[in-house]
């Protein structure tokens, strides 16, 4: 008996990608760690929000802006109040947005990143060969090749993968919410 089986891969990030910088003590570019907390300003009537980012070598901060002398009426109550409590998801969610880092000229070291990966199956039907659709999970961007996850995950190296499945599966796309792919039994 052989099932046609679809799967659904989550794939969820525990660690932010780090940010290459000039660090001024260190003297030369360094990797900042996403320290997970925030620092709030209240300045007269505008607000100024940061998330910390550490040197990994001497500690010294670099504080990526958030939100800049900005209008407390423009800031989501909810949001502010995440701030305020150091929210880690928050400040992950964030380590991951391209659209701050864009903003900061900060650079990303995705190298880094580690990853977990939960597997559900979504339904399975008798068929006459083996073989998993799979859907890939992933609302943030982690910037992960599809043959870099397949490997991890399957613990098989990059290059068998290649030779067996580059013609049927995208192996050097990168990953995104919704992806899916066919993986054959036999590879
Ligand atoms: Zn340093």
């Amino acid at each position: 008996m052989s099932y046609y089986q679809k799967v659904e891969w989550t794939v969820t990030p525990k660690t932010a990608p780090k940010v290459i910088r000039n660090c001024p003590k260190c003297g030369e570019k360094t990797h900042y760690i996403n320290s997970t907390k925030f620092r709030v300003n209240a300045n007269g009537k505008n607000i100024d929000v940061w998330l910390i980012y550490n040197c990994n070598k001497c500690k010294s901060k670099w504080n990526m802006t958030i939100h800049e002398r900005t209008n407390p009426k423009d800031i989501d109550p909810d949001q502010y109040d995440r701030y305020i409590r150091n929210d880690k998801e928050l400040a992950h969610q964030i380590g991951f947005d391209p659209v701050f880092h864009k903003r900061n000229h900060s650079e990303l070291v995705y190298d880094s990143v580690e990853f977990d990966v939960s597997v559900n199956e979504i339904d399975a039907n008798e068929i006459t060969l083996n073989s998993q659709e799979i859907t890939i999970r992933c609302p943030l961007n982690i910037n992960l090749r599809l043959d870099k996850l397949l490997a991890d995950h399957l613990n098989i190296s990059r290059s068998k993968l290649s030779k067996t499945l580059s013609e049927v599966i995208p192996l050097k796309k990168k990953i995104c919410d919704g992806m899916t792919f066919v993986l054959p039994s036999n590879y």
